[in-house]
Order: C-alpha cells, then sequence, then structure tokens
C-alpha cells in the first residue's frame, strides 16, 4: 500500500492533496476554490452537470486523483 496521504501531487494544472485513503482537496490552476473529491464524486461544476445525465461521468480531477491512489504518479514536495 503506497502512503499518498497529506502529500502534494502536482497533476498537469492540479495539485491533489488526499487527505484520506478516498478522499482528496483539489486545487485547479484557474480555479479559487478548493475542490473535494474522491473516487467517484467530486464538488467541481463540470462533474454536478455532467453526473447527471451520466452516472459514471469522471471529471479530470477524480481522473487525477486515481492515478495518485494507483501510484502511477510521485509526490511534489515542492507543490
Ligand atoms: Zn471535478
Amino acid at each position: 500500500m503506497i502512503n499518498y496521504i497529506n502529500l502534494p501531487f502536482m497533476i498537469n494544472d492540479l495539485v491533489v492533496y488526499p487527505e484520506a485513503e478516498d478522499r482528496a482537496r483539489v486545487i485547479d490552476f484557474d480555479c479559487r476554490y478548493e475542490l473535494i473529491t474522491t473516487p467517484n464524486s467530486c464538488t467541481c461544476c463540470t462533474f454536478r452537470f455532467s453526473s447527471r445525465r451520466d452516472p459514471g461521468y469522471k471529471c479530470r480531477h477524480i481522473k487525477a486523483l486515481q492515478k495518485v491512489i494507483n501510484g502511477e504518479v510521485a509526490p511534489d514536495y515542492n507543490a
């Protein structure tokens, strides 16, 4: 099990900061809001809008969190 909790991950223009195994705070490059993202939900507007039509919809914040959970990205200690 990879320990990624409480480490910052830079993924493209996002900073993903996992607070628990399945929950992260996500900061978007051009967004003033901090998002709460889990593997199947997100507080961003894109997710809230799109998931009404497509219940399996995954926004880029969810996809970024999945990369962290899957160990596909290394933590960025400077983020
Ligand atoms: Zn999102």
